[in-house]
C-alpha cells in the first residue's frame, strides 16, 4: 500500500467512524471493550504490513472509543471537535512541524501569534496580554502560577528560577474552597503545597465569598475561578481583584471553560472583572472544540512569564521576535494554535457567539424540563452546566448509572454541597435539539423507573 493509498483509507475510516456518531452507543459494549485484549501481544520481530496495523486500530479501537465527538456526551466539560478544527488537525499532522522554535516552523509561530490576538479579543483580555499554547488548563494553571511565583519573588528580591524555595520569602496561596484539583495539582509541582494554601469558603454556588477573603499581610497569588466545573458559576471578580491589587497581589484566573462566555455578547457580563487579573488559564479543547490537547496560558506582563520560562542555550537561536518556547514549559510541542486558528477562522465573531449560546441553551432546555418532571436541579444554570437530584443519593446514583448504561446519553455523577447528584455539562458543537430531546428521553424514562 502506497501512502497515498493508506491515507486515503485512514480517511475513509474515519469518515464511516464520524458517520456511525449518531447511531451508536455514547459508551462502548463491554464486548468491544473486553476486545481491547487482542491489542496485547508481544511486540511483532519485524515490520509488519500498514494497512494490517490501521486495519486492527480501527477494528478494535473505533469500537472502544467514547462517542465524545458526537453529540450526546455529557461528561466532565467534554468538546467535540469542529469541522475545521479536525481538518486542520489532519494537515497539522501531516505537515508535523514543531512549534517550540520559530526557524523550525515559520507558519507555527506566525499562526500562533494571530491566534494570541484573535483570543484576546474574544474573550475580552487586555491588548498587553502574552500568552503560550500547552497541552490544557492544568498545564495552563501550572505555567500561569510559575510566571506569579517568579514576579511576586522578583519583587522580593529573590531569584525564584536561580535559588529555588528552599529559603525563599513566604507567599500567601490564597483559593476558593471549590478549587478545580488541578490548580492545587499545579500548586504542589511549583512547591506551594497543596495543604498550605488557605481556602476562602463559598457561596452556594460555589463562589468564593469577598467577604470571607483573609487580611493580605504578606505577599500572595489569589486564585479564582471563571466557571465551577460543576455549577459554571462564577467568583465575584470585581471585588476581589480590588482587594486584591490593593495589597499588591497576584491574581490568577482558571477560566478553563468559564472564560468562554466572554465571547457572547448574552453572557459576556458574567466575565466582567476577570479581565482586570495578572494570568489567566483556558482551555481550547473544552467549549472551543478543537481537537485534544490544547490549552492557552495569558500572562498580563509577557516578561514574568518569559523570566518563568525562558531558556537559552547557544544552539538555540533567538532573535527580537517572539520565540514560542520562552512561553511555556516545553520545547519541542505540536503546533496547538493551527486547530485553534481554524476553529476561530471557521466560526468567526458570531459563530463562536452562537456555539456559547446555543450549548447554554441546551442547558437550560435540559434544566427545565427536568425541573418540570419534578427533579431537583441544585444550580443556577447561568452556563452550559446542570446538576440535577433524582432524590436521595441512592436514587440518583441508580439513575446515573442506568443513564450511563442505557448509552442514550452520557452523564457523570457529583458530590455538591452535600448532595449527590448527576452533571450535564453542555460543550460540543455537534449537540443538536433533537440530541438533547432524545437525551431527556432516555433520562426521564430512566428516573420514571429509578423512582418509580
Ligand atoms: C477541565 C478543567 C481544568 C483542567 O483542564 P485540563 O484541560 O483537563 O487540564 C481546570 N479547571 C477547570 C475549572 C476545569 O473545568
Amino acid at each position: 500500500m502506497t501512502l497515498e493509498e493508506l491515507l486515503r483509507s485512514v480517511t475513509e475510516r474515519s469518515v464511516q467512524y464520524l458517520v456511525g456518531l449518531q447511531k451508536g452507543n455514547v459508551f462502548p459494549s463491554s464486548e468491544a471493550i473486553d476486545a481491547l485484549a487482542k491489542l496485547d501481544e508481544p511486540l511483532p520481530d519485524g515490520p509488519g504490513d500498514i494497512e494490517t496495523v490501521i486495519g486492527l486500530l480501527d477494528n478494535i479501537g473505533s469500537p472502544a472509543t467514547v462517542l465524545t465527538a458526537g453529540g450526546r456526551y455529557f461528561g466532565f466539560v467534554t468538546g467535540g471537535s469542529l469541522p475545521a478544527a479536525l481538518a486542520a488537525n489532519w494537515l497539522a499532522g501531516a505537515w508535523d512541524q514543531n512549534a517550540g522554535l520559530k526557524v523550525m516552523s515559520p507558519i507555527a509561530s506566525v499562526i500562533e501569534k494571530v491566534v494570541l490576538g484573535w483570543l484576546l479579543d474574544v474573550l475580552s483580555l487586555p491588548a498587553e496580554v502574552g500568552g503560550g499554547f500547552v497541552s490544557g488548563a492544568t498545564m495552563a494553571n501550572f505555567t500561569a502560577l510559575a510566571a506569579a511565583r517568579h514576579a511576586i519573588l522578583k519583587k522580593q528580591g529573590w531569584d525564584v528560577e536561580a535559588k529555588g524555595l528552599f529559603g525563599a520569602p513566604s507567599v500567601m496561596v490564597i483559593v476558593g474552597d471549590e478549587v478545580h484539583v488541578s490548580l492545587l495539582k499545579a500548586l504542589s509541582l511549583l512547591g506551594f503545597g497543596r495543604e498550605r494554601v488557605i481556602r476562602v469558603p463559598v457561596d452556594g454556588q460555589g463562589r468564593m465569598r469577598a467577604d470571607a477573603l483573609p487580611e493580605l499581610t504578606e505577599p500572595a497569588i489569589v486564585c479564582i475561578q471563571a466557571g465551577n466545573v460543576n455549577t459554571g458559576a462564577f467568583d465575584p471578580a470585581n471585588e476581589i481583584c480590588a482587594v486584591a491589587q490593593r495589597a499588591g497581589a497576584w491574581v490568577h484566573v482558571d477560566g478553563a471553560f468559564g472564560l468562554w462566555a466572554a465571547a457572547a455578547p448574552v453572557y459576556a457580563q458574567l466575565t466582567s472583572g476577570f479581565e482586570k487579573a495578572d494570568s489567566w488559564a483556558t482551555d481550547a479543547h473544552k467549549w472551543l472544540n478543537v481537537p485534544y490537547d490544547s490549552g492557552i496560558i495569558f500572562c498580563r506582563n509577557p516578561e514574568h512569564l518569559c523570566g518563568a520560562m525562558s531558556t537559552t542555550a547557544a544552539y538555540l537561536t533567538t532573535g527580537e521576535q517572539r520565540e514560542p518556547h520562552h512561553y511555556v514549559p516545553e520545547m519541542s510541542r505540536r503546533a496547538r494554535g493551527i486547530e485553534i486558528w481554524a476553529a476561530l477562522r471557521s466560526l468567526g465573531r458570531s459563530g463562536l457567539s452562537d456555539l456559547i449560546e446555543r450549548t447554554c441553551n441546551h442547558a437550560r432546555r435540559f434544566a427545565s424540563s427536568l425541573t418540570e418532571a419534578g427533579y431537583q436541579v441544585l444550580n443556577d444554570v447561568v452556563i452550559n452546566q446542570v446538576l440535577v437530584a433524582f432524590g436521595d443519593a441512592e436514587t440518583t446514583r441508580r439513575v446515573i448509572a442506568g443513564v450511563q448504561a442505557d448509552g442514550t446519553c452520557w452523564c457523570g455523577s457529583t458530590e455538591w454541597q452535600g448532595h449527590t447528584a448527576m452533571r450535564i455539562s453542555v460543550s460540543s458543537w455537534a449537540t443538536t435539539d433533537a440530541d438533547v430531546e432524545r437525551s431527556l428521553e432516555a433520562i426521564l424514562r430512566i428516573a420514571k423507573k429509578e423512582t418509580g
